[in-house]
């Protein structure tokens, strides 16, 4: 009879031996359930299933402030997006409902809102972008150093989309 089996990876074999080798002897709960894992005997989670794996972690992988930046940025990217998106699809309805295009003096306003919030919103999008692709210059910062960057985008992002509308408030009325 043919063995079908596929013959199991020697490296994950010694990974699982050590991982019940580190539960058998040590504290450690289920990544998923939060369950106690001491004595477990087996790579599988006997509350909930899930399969357990062996990794490495850091306790200098500090997430509070990463999550923060990316929180702030996406707070202005998510109203940019809204009101954008509310501004076109007005402004298409108004078109359709007045038969064709209004006459260019009508139009300049929305040109304006457009030409302030477009920028401001693919700016937000850079800047989520600079997050990920600069994210291990950010974790081997130190962790002052993190949250006081992530304040600064914070009162950033607040401060220009605040100046952004008082722009805004000062062409419409
Ligand atoms: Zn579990």
């Amino acid at each position: 009879m043919a063995d079908s089996a596929v013959a199991p990876d020697p490296q994950a074999t010694e990974d699982d031996a050590a991982l019940v080798g580190f539960v058998e002897r040590h504290d450690a709960s289920c990544p998923v359930c939060e369950y106690s894992l001491r004595g477990l005997r087996s790579t599988v989670c006997p509350e909930c299933a899930a399969h357990l794996s062996l990794q490495v972690g850091s306790k200098d992988l500090h997430l509070g402030p990463w999550f923060f930046a990316v929180v702030s940025i996406s707070l202005g990217l998510g109203f940019d997006t809204v009101f954008c998106l509310l501004v076109f699809i007005g402004s298409t309805i108004a078109v359709v409902m007045n038969g064709g295009l209004p006459p260019l003096k009508d139009i300049v306003p929305v040109l304006i809102i457009l030409g302030i919030m477009v920028p401001l919103w693919a700016a937000c999008v850079a800047g989520l972008g600079a997050l990920y692709q600069r994210r291990v210059a950010w974790r081997r910062m130190s962790i002052r150093r993190q949250w006081k960057t992530a304040a600064a985008i914070f009162f950033g992002t607040g401060l220009v989309h605040a100046a952004a509308g008082a722009l805004l408030i000062k062409i419409m009325s």
